[in-house]
């Protein structure tokens, strides 16, 4: 049982996944930020979470990417929404990582 104000040291912070609406543990999850550009804002991966600006999370599965980009959910979580760039080959990126073991592929699994 948790609460919204329960919060304590060592809690695992949860994200919501953009494609699929799941939460998960944010290791579990790929980090992308919007990254400014002269014509608008593009759509990057942040594969050390470091990047500054806005998280925006979606799950370590190409189908979640692609919904998200369908549903134009990258867009919609931007602060405020607006234009994004986005690089149908950024999805593909995904599965090479659960390949190469970087990250919890049994928290994903599916
Ligand atoms: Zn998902």
């Amino acid at each position: 049982m948790t609460t919204r104000t329960g919060r304590r040291r060592g809690h695992v912070p949860v994200r919501r996944c953009l494609g699929c609406g799941e939460r998960r543990p944010k290791g579990a999850l790929a980090r992308f930020v919007a990254s400014p550009r002269p014509e608008g804002h593009r759509l990057a991966r942040d594969a050390d979470g470091t990047a500054g600006g806005r998280g925006l999370y979606v799950c370590l599965r190409p189908a979640c990417f692609e919904r998200a980009v369908a549903r134009r959910a990258f867009q919609r979580a931007l602060r405020p929404p607006g234009p994004l760039a986005i690089d149908p080959a950024l999805g593909s990126t995904l599965l090479s990582e659960r390949k190469a073991g970087q990250w919890p592929v049994a928290e994903v699994a599916g």
